[in-house]
């Protein structure tokens, strides 16, 4: 049985003072919630406010990105066990925002995703197609490419802490979601992909998110599909009562 995971993406939004105010708000409204794991993932320089705020807590935090080499001559970038360091325990991989405006790639996704491995850190990595492409028919064969890419040279092992998140670029903070059934259907096609690639097993538990304008009001029908296993929210997740909401997949 896979436990649903509904996780925070706060992008570039949130400076330290209201980051702490944020997961304060969370804090509150998520008390006593067990049967949903829950993650924010703060901007880098509002990590150090956010983990303080929710130590010990039902609230995991993570870092939205991190760099492949352990450190030096690398300005701008930060390593894995830095974001361990500062209290977080999972990380966002391959964003398509970081694909889209920082050319991310497979391979890029690829390093980054043994950095976190490396580190400890549980990675959320994302896929998903552009509307170019849904169009064309071709959303199979995108995320293929970027699964097979994306985790290449993984061991069933490794595979294990790993999620994935698919995130339709087309309904990425549109107000467009996925109907259930046509995320279900991108979402049972990875897990058969996993199937293929790590075996029965892993397919089996590993999580993977639907990611798209997920908000309050569609949560429940989304997560009510046999293979989303949780939702990966970017504008839905910067208010506390609304991802108080998404945790409770919609209830008040
Ligand atoms: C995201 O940030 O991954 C995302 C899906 O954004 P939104 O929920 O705003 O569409």
């Amino acid at each position: 049985m896979r436990k649903l995971f509904i996780a925070g993406n706060w992008k570039m939004n949130k400076d330290a003072a209201e980051a702490r105010e944020l997961a304060e708000g969370i804090k509150a409204e998520v008390a006593g919630i067990e049967d949903v794991e829950l993650a924010v993932f703060p901007p880098y320089l509002s990590i150090a406010p956010v983990v303080d705020a929710l130590k010990g807590t039902n609230v995991a935090v993570g870092s939205q990105n991190l760099f492949w080499e352990e450190s030096g001559a690398f300005t701008g970038e930060v390593a894995g066990r830095m974001v361990k360091a500062a209290g977080c325990d999972r990380v966002i991989i391959g964003h398509s925002e970081r694909r889209q405006y920082f050319g991310e790639t497979d391979e890029t996704v690829s390093k980054r995703l043994g950095a976190a491995l490396e580190a400890g850190l549980l990675p959320i990595v994302c896929v998903g197609e552009t509307l170019d492409e849904r169009e064309a028919d071709a959303t199979r064969k995108v995320v293929e490419r970027q699964i097979r890419g994306g985790l290449a040279g993984l061991t069933p092992e490794q595979m294990k802490p790993v999620t994935i998140a698919y995130e339709p670029i087309w309904a990425i903070g549109t107000g467009k979601t996925a109907t259930p059934e046509q995320a279900e259907a991108v979402h049972a096609f990875i897990r058969g992909l996993l199937g293929e690639i790590f075996g029965a097993d892993v397919a089996e538990a590993t999580r993977i998110q639907y990611g798209g304008s997920v908000k309050p009001e569609n949560v429940a029908e989304l997560m009510a599909c046999e293979n989303i296993d949780g939702g990966l929210v970017g504008g839905a997740s910067l208010k506390a009562d609304s991802f108080g909401k998404l945790a409770r997949l919609g209830r008040d």
